[in-house]
């Protein structure tokens, strides 16, 4: 891979540290992507705060995952849970799967399970950081390295990783020998909540296996939505 991705990475990842923390976190599902964001962001300081959501929905390989970065880097990850109350709620009114029911359905499970966490964790940070490139789908196609994040009060939100391709992420990984999710191998290049994610065939979209019984242009949960 060319050097010059991973020049320009530490660049905003270095100016994004030394601006904001503690004030900034990494948000990461342990995609390959986010891995990569982790790996280079405490190469860089140590302190690099990470934290997850559990929607209580994950795959049994991204717990493996989480657990194989947190011994790999000795990391306290940040772990964020949705309200009990408001999940209670919606498995006894709506049931266990509601969100294949209507587009309206799932960004409540959405929201319930993801939006409202993520809102707790950005609370008291000026910054924080993902794992998004453009070559994922449609809705990430114009991505920006740096946006401001007016969902969330103005704060600032970092994509360092936004112009690298499934190429790059790939030489990094096997080269710096970091944890994969064995999902990724059986055909899952994005991986979400369980019921929500499938294997994608050879030549469809890389997005394609989340909330697949949606249109494409859809296809965000609600944590990146502008
Ligand atoms: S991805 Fe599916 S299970 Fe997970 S929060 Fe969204 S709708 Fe609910």
């Amino acid at each position: 891979m060319k050097k010059r991705h991973i020049e320009e990475t530490k660049t905003i990842l270095r100016e994004a540290l030394v601006a904001h923390h503690p004030r900034i976190a990494i948000a990461s599902s342990f995609s390959p992507e986010d891995n990569v964001l982790i790996d280079l962001a405490l190469g860089l300081n140590p302190a690099s705060r990470v934290f997850a959501i559990d929607t209580g929905r994950l795959n049994e390989e991204t717990y493996e995952t989480a657990e194989a970065i947190r011994r790999r880097y000795s990391l306290r990850i940040e772990w964020v849970f949705p309200s009990a109350e408001s999940v209670q709620a919606l498995e006894r009114e709506k049931g266990l799967f509601s969100f294949k029911e209507s587009s309206a359905a799932r960004y409540e499970c959405c929201g319930i399970r993801k939006v409202e966490p993520l809102s707790r964790a950005l609370e008291g940070l000026d910054a924080w950081i993902t794992g998004r490139r453009q070559g994922q789908g449609i809705t990430r196609a114009s991505l920006a390295s740096i946006e401001t994040d007016s969902v969330h009060g103005g704060i600032t939100k970092y994509n360092p990783l936004a112009v690298w391709t499934a190429e790059h992420i790939r030489a990094y990984t096997e080269i710096h020998r970091l944890p994969v999710n064995r999902l990724v191998g059986q055909g899952y290049p994005s991986i979400g909540c369980a019921p929500c994610t499938r294997a994608i065939s050879s030549g469809e979209d890389i997005r394609a296996g989340r909330w697949w019984w949606e249109s494409p242009d859809h296809k965000e949960c609600g944590l990146h939505l502008k």
